[in-house]
């Protein structure tokens, strides 16, 4: 999971754990897996001069499965050189990171969301609460203008559960890594434990673009929104 450590990384050279059929697993990668609403990573992955795309990547037995277009036959140890689609993976960078945005305007607790490459949802518990939709999309926008950075903290499952306020499930799972959560914090404007993928700054998202809402039950509504140049 070095993506983690660098979500800005897109190329790598590693070796070959092994392979299962379409599935090739690493002894490290730089590509994210789908989980909680974020898409895996697509890109490619070259073994001695031969190029397979990847075309989806999955979390499997606690490993990452890079599945590929083909079925595959590499032995351990094999050298590759990867590379991600960047500009897929960027774009879900900026669908995410918008969404920690809306949840520092919007102070309810997340019921879902999809990240995707030419929109993205995120579900909150609104209740009777009403938004103007204008008015929400220029104070996102504004967030985006004010260039605030993205900033990584890890702490103790102890120490989030006696802080439970942090929590607002933006559907994507904190990885525990020994016992540590990761908190992502963007400017002084939200701070909640996520794995998830990010911009360094908000203005790399460039344009907020609110879609539409969604009633989704008595309580949640949906929000549909987009990114734009
Ligand atoms: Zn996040």
């Amino acid at each position: 999971m070095l993506y983690l450590e660098d979500n800005y990384k897109k190329e790598f050279q590693t070796s070959i754990i092994k392979t299962i059929e379409n599935k090739i697993f690493l002894k490290e990668t730089f590509f994210y897996a789908r989980s909680g609403g974020q898409p895996g990573d697509q890109g490619t992955i070259t073994i001695e001069n031969k190029k397979l795309n990847v075309i989806d990547t999955v979390k499997e037995e606690g490993l990452f499965a890079h599945i590929v277009d083909q079925e595959v036959n590499i032995s351990e140890g094999t050298l590759i050189s990867a590379k991600i689609l960047w500009e897929k993976r960027h774009r879900h960078m900026r669908m995410h990171t918008t969404m920690h945005l809306l949840c520092s305007v919007l102070p309810f607790y997340v019921t879902g969301g999809q990240i995707g490459y030419e929109k993205s949802r995120i579900d909150f518990d609104l209740g009777e609460n009403k938004y103007d939709v204008q008015i929400l999309e220029s104070q996102i926008n504004k967030l985006i203008e004010e260039d605030h950075m993205v900033s990584y903290q890890w702490i103790t499952k102890q120490e989030l559960d006696a802080n439970p306020s942090l929590v607002r499930t933006l559907s994507v799972q904190p990885p525990n890594v020994s016992g540590k959560i990761r908190l992502v914090k963007i400017g002084e404007i939200d701070l909640q434990p996520c794995g998830g993928t990010h911009v360094k700054t908000t203005k790399e998202i460039k344009k907020f673009k609110f879609i539409k809402f969604e009633s989704k039950g008595k309580q949640n509504k949906r929000i549909h929104f987009k990114v734009e140049d």
